[in-house]
């Protein structure tokens, strides 16, 4: 069990203005910002984020949706982070999420639902390495 996730704030998010509730609310969630910024992914790195994703029929429709916009990428710190993180951002379609989930408040679909969360301790790592280097981030 590791303390730290990554998480990205989606284009749609972004787009509908929900930015700074959310950060908001990882912060009174008990999360520190570990490393912080806003980017925007180009098809082909959205495309090899995503890439354990290929094969699923929605694939294109992710990576075009993922660049479509800005994003916020972050790492985050708490006690078993990845999991309570999951737990803070609700199941990945929205009609399912969990009240007060932050994909229950802010995402409107399946595929445009706010956040991202890391899923494992392992891809937490590899996905915080995708966006930020060492001097990025706060020790
Ligand atoms: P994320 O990895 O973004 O935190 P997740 O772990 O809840 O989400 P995954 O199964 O990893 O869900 O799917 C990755 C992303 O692909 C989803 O967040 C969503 O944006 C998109 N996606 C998943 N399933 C569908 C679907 N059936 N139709 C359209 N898009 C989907
Ligand atoms: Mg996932």
């Amino acid at each position: 069990m590791s303390n730290r996730t990554f998480t990205m704030i989606k284009p749609d998010a972004m787009k509908n203005g929900h930015a700074g509730a959310i950060i908001d609310r990882f912060i009174k969630e008990g999360f520190k910002i570990v490393a912080l910024k806003m980017t925007k992914l180009s098809p082909e790195k959205a495309g090899e984020f995503y890439a354990i994703h290929k094969e699923r029929p929605f694939y294109g429709e992710l990576v075009e949706f993922m660049s479509s916009g800005p994003i916020i990428a972050a790492i985050l710190e708490k006690a078993n982070a990845v999991a309570t993180f999951r737990t803070l951002i609700g199941a990945t379609n929205p009609a399912q999420a969990a009240e007060g989930t932050i994909r229950k408040l802010y995402a409107t679909s399946v595929g445009e639902n706010a956040v991202h969360g890391s899923d494992s301790d392992e891809n937490a790592i590899i996905e915080g390495n995708f966006f930020f280097s060492g001097l990025e981030r706060v020790l």
